[in-house]
């Protein structure tokens, strides 16, 4: 994480981390959807029992504990093999309990990711720039940083959260000149699948484009799955990541003479196994249909009742609208085939 290194894409359980069954099931249903880091909370001596259980049984997947205060908690979930710890410095309390956790993180050569959250910002901080501010977050920042590197630790993960986007924008593009850690980007408490989809991608969008970011998570009130397939088609429509095909297709409109809208979902939902980056066009008319079809790996251009395949820029052959979907899934198919070699 960092650097050059790819965007990677985190989620966090919504099991009971003392459950292991159902949170274990939960974390490799999030990998096999493409989540690349899994967070489980550890908010108790149940779930840092259980940490260790859930670690064994995952094998691929780094998996960090989400800690926040409890300096035991900390020391628990780190001794049980976490790869990451997620902590407040400065709701841990005593300074002897920050070096013992930065002590036990750097014996164990596992980072440490400090938060800052709008929503408990450092009352100094509110006082001095008169109320939650992107400065205060970001200086908010700074501080934990350094509470860390007071202890020689600096293999440090930095996220500021607000669910205020330009506050959030703002305070990162503060902290981003002056720190060279890593940085984890959210738009916490974003909302449902609908609404919270549409806010992190604003936030998120607008960071990344501006070259600030290394990891992210989508945080919806919503299955986790969601957010991986979220995030994906963030990175993804950004330029950032690749992740299987891509479709191209229009908004419709009275130029449309097939069920295009009843196409294209059918496509999407059953090239979900497809993992070559396959650009796809689902095209309504020939207006812009034929330009667009003719510049991806596949597409179809509607007429009346009709359509025109398209392949790599040629013309292959007309096809009836009841048969359109499952053609192009032929197609789409011995194309990764083709890909796989
Ligand atoms: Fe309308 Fe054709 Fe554009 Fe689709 S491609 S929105 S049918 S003009």
């Amino acid at each position: 994480m960092g650097g050059n290194s790819p965007i990677t894409i985190q989620s966090m359980t919504n099991t009971q981390t003392a459950d292991v069954a159902a949170t274990v099931t939960q974390i490799k249903a999030l990998e096999a959807e493409g989540c690349e880091i899994i967070r489980v909370a550890v908010n108790n001596k149940e779930a840092a029992a259980s940490f260790a259980e859930i670690k064994k049984q995952i094998t691929n997947i780094p998996l960090v504990a989400d800690i926040h205060f409890d300096h035991n908690l900390a020391m628990a979930a780190i001794n049980a093999g976490a790869d990451k710890i997620r902590i407040n410095p400065g709701n841990i309390g005593d300074e002897w309990k920050i070096e013992e956790v930065a002590k036990a993180a750097k014996n164990r050569k596992i980072p440490i990711r400090v938060g800052v959250n709008s929503g408990s910002l450092d009352t100094d901080l509110i006082d001095k720039y008169g109320g939650v501010t992107a400065q205060g977050l970001a200086d908010a920042a700074l501080r934990n940083i350094a509470a860390l590197n007071k202890y020689d630790f600096d293999d440090i993960v930095i996220s500021i959260k607000a669910s205020n986007i330009p506050m959030t924008l703002a305070a990162h593009e503060i902290l981003a000149p002056q720190t060279n850690y890593p940085l984890h980007l959210g738009i916490t408490e974003a909302g449902t699948l609908f609404s919270g989809t549409i806010k992190s991608t604003a936030g998120l969008a607008a960071m990344l484009t501006r070259g600030i970011g290394d990891t992210i998570r989508v945080s919806l009130t919503s299955d986790p799955i969601e957010e991986v397939r979220v995030a994906k088609e963030l990175l993804k429509s950004l330029g950032l990541r690749q992740f299987g095909p891509e479709i191209i297709s229009c908004p419709t409109c009275g130029r449309t003479q097939i069920d295009l809208i009843s196409i294209a979902n059918e496509i999407e939902y059953k090239i979900k196994h497809i993992k070559s980056p396959i650009k796809i066009a689902i095209m309504g008319c020939i207006v812009n249909g034929p330009g667009e079809a003719k510049d991806c790996d596949i597409g179809i251009a509607g007429g009346k009742g009709e359509g025109i395949l398209f392949k790599k820029g040629e013309i292959i052959r007309k096809i009836s609208e009841n048969k359109m979907a499952a053609e192009l899934l032929a197609e789409i198919e011995m194309l990764e085939r083709n890909f796989n070699g």
